[in-house]
């Protein structure tokens, strides 16, 4: 039997920095890093046209250091600095199997990658490369999630993915509460009213106001991302 094809032509998957980190407490687990691509790749060939947004919390979060004293927005951009090298490591890892990437800064580093350009990255789009959104929105006061649903609003995307360590979003947090029970779809109103922090509420209600679902989905596990644009396998739905 032919496999079910994506239910959607063009997504954007947010990634938290701490999925690459993997059971280390600290930087990049390559053995993740190369998984993450393969499943890309695999999403990649079916003809999804996908851009990436990666975190840069297994590296920096400028709030920790903002904690303690320094200035919030120095501190913001280096968590923005911690994202260009996440982004640079998963291009890597990714050319390293023949797909095609660009990274895209919103903090312009010429020798480093090219900036943030929102036709050219369509154009990229258009000819089946992923294009890796890195540096956020390029300002402090925002986090990666908000950066990622702006994103895939300006690229007209069909859905913003969400892949995290958890399989969807749950009543309460499953790892503390054994009754904790997996919400199959939610309104986006449902999460904001119930504040159940899937992503960042500036995040959520930039997805309603542009009628992006947001599809929440573990990333740990091997070949899941396909999987879930296809329809199958475990996932919450926010639409
Ligand atoms: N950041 C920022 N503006 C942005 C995106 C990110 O200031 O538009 C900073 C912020 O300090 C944040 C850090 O970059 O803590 C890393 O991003 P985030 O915490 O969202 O990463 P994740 O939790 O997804 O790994």
């Amino acid at each position: 039997m032919p496999a079910t094809q994506p239910r959607y032509k063009r997504v954007l998957l947010k990634m938290s920095g701490e999925v690459l980190m993997g059971d280390q407490s600290f930087g990049i687990d390559t053995d993740v890093l190369e998984r993450a691509a393969s499943d890309i790749a695999e999403v990649v060939q079916t003809g999804v046209q996908l851009c990436l947004v990666i975190g840069g919390g297994n590296i920096f979060r400028g709030i920790s250091l903002a904690g303690r004293g320094m200035e919030r927005a120095s501190a913001d951009y280096m968590g923005m600095l911690a994202t260009v090298m996440n982004a640079l490591a998963l291009q890597a890892a990714l050319e390293k199997i023949g797909v095609y990437t660009r990274v895209q800064s919103a903090i312009p580093m010429q020798e480093v990658c090219e900036p943030y350009i929102r036709r050219r990255a369509l154009r990229h789009l258009e000819k089946g490369r992923v294009v890796i959104f890195a540096a956020g929105l390029g300002a402090p006061y925002f986090t990666t999630d908000t950066a990622a649903a702006q994103r895939a609003a300006e690229m007209g995307c069909d859905a913003l993915l969400k892949g995290t360590s958890v399989d969807g979003v749950y009543t309460a947090d499953p790892k503390k509460d054994a009754k904790a029970e997996r919400y199959q779809t939610l309104s986006y109103q449902e999460v904001l009213a119930k504040d159940l922090r899937v992503m960042d509420t500036s995040a959520v209600s930039l997805m309603r106001d542009n009628h992006v679902p947001i599809v929440v989905f573990s990333i740990r596990e091997r070949g899941n991302f396909l999987k879930v644009l296809r329809g199958e396998g475990v996932f919450t739905t926010i639409a």
